[in-house]
């Protein structure tokens, strides 16, 4: 005759840490526990902690006597399975193999049916029978309670022999479900251990997060590589400041490249204003240095000022500029400035000489590619190599 029956619960489907841990469970029919301890066991959720390990203590010892009254088997997967298979997938696979280690102990013409708390509805090739899923809630059933006090107090004691490894777990107090604390905790992507489950939103939001940076971009040749560089670890914001391009004509063949190059690349950007005339003030009397000197530095510092300024409007803290692509720029005057404007402003500049690596010439090959204009001076009336050579211009045309 059959007469057992088999019941199965899990543990650890919802926190954010390591496995899941499923028990399969059955009393002994010809030698059940006593009256006495099965009126103590309790739901594993309304009972104390203690208490839960005094009953898994007592249950484990049922459970190994020459003729036991309690037979279980109990499976681990762990947080690299559910990351892989998912946690649905993972609960099954911790059920399956519970049971299996439960059928090895028991006789199976004997069953007469497995009943599983939830409603995911897993079928077992291990079964000749298919299981039956019931959700609970506050049914009184006592093996049921009996499998989930084994099943949490198996992966609690589990996962404290982690302890050691991650002390700022604090693992003693915190089971670690999605909780406010846990997400405060989260909020530093260095903190994220290898028992944390990778595949959980708000981890994965961690991990995939990239902080914002400020790109000032002076031309697009100088930006390509830096860009699509930066593009790997950055949600980058693109800042089009070239106030002093000259003629005009010459600006807006620039942006327009710019804006085709952010359609290639698909980039947000921001354009800033043209502003030719305060250029004018900012280098008066400094109008005939030659690239590189004075003239120079101020406007390297009119871009940098106004790039900070909108950092500090659109609460980013970290910025740069691709003007240190050129080697026609001067390296060390634009770090000076940045560390002045990041002083300033509480900014933090990203100090990357993009003209390592061969960015350079590796924009170039990229301009050529995609066949984006490359202008040939730097771009004010003044420049070395300006093509109607140093005429002074009072007005935008
Ligand atoms: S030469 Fe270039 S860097 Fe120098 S002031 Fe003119 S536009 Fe600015």
């Amino acid at each position: 005759m059959w007469k057992i029956k088999i019941w199965v619960d899990e543990a650890g489907r919802w926190p954010w840490l390591w496995s899941v841990v499923a028990c399969a469970l059955c009393f002994n029919p010809e030698n059940k526990p006593d009256k006495e301890f099965l009126k103590e066991i309790n739901d594993s959720k309304k009972i104390s902690e203690k208490k839960r390990e005094e009953l898994y203590n007592k249950l484990i010892q049922l459970s190994v006597w020459e003729n036991p009254s309690v037979f279980f088997g109990v499976w681990v997967v762990d947080n690299y399975i559910i990351d892989e298979i998912n946690i649905k997938k993972a609960n099954r696979e911790a059920m399956r193999r519970a049971l299996v280690e439960l059928l090895r102990k028991i006789d199976t013409d004997e069953i007469d049916s497995v009943l599983i708390d939830g409603n995911d509805n897993y079928k077992f090739d291990e079964l000749k029978r298919p299981a039956v899923f019931i959700i609970w809630w506050d049914a009184k059933i006592i093996e049921i309670w009996a499998a989930s006090i084994i099943a949490k107090v198996f992966r609690d004691k589990l996962m404290l022999t982690y302890s050691s490894l991650y002390p700022e777990l604090n693992l003693e107090n915190h089971k670690w479900y999605g909780t406010k604390k846990h997400i405060e905790y989260l909020s530093d992507k260095s903190k994220i251990t290898w028992i944390h489950r990778l595949s959980y939103k708000p981890v994965k939001k961690v991990l995939e997060y990239k902080p914002k940076l400020l790109l000032h971009v002076c031309c697009w040749p100088d930006a390509t590589i830096p860009i699509v560089d930066l593009k790997e670890k950055y949600e980058v914001i693109w800042f089009w400041y070239d106030p002093n391009i000259q003629p005009k004509k010459e600006y807006d063949k620039r942006l327009d490249n710019f804006k085709k190059v952010c359609d290639i690349e698909k980039i947000d950007y921001i354009v800033g204003p043209y502003d030719v005339k305060n250029f004018f003030d900012e280098i008066k009397g400094l109008e005939n240095t030659p690239e590189k000197w004075d003239k120079c530095t101020k406007c390297y510092d009119m871009r940098l000022r106004k790039t900070a300024e909108l950092a500090v409007e659109l609460w980013i803290k970290e910025w740069t500029s691709t003007l240190n692509t050129s080697p026609h720029k001067d390296l060390v005057k634009m770090f000076s400035l940045w560390d002045k404007h990041s002083l300033q402003n509480n900014l933090e500049f990203l100090k990357i000489a993009f003209r390592k690596n061969w960015w350079f010439e590796r924009s170039v090959d990229y301009t050529k590619k995609h066949n984006i204009y490359r202008q040939n001076y730097c771009g004010c009336i003044y420049s070395d190599t300006y093509p109607g050579g140093r005429v002074i211009l009072n007005n935008n045309k």
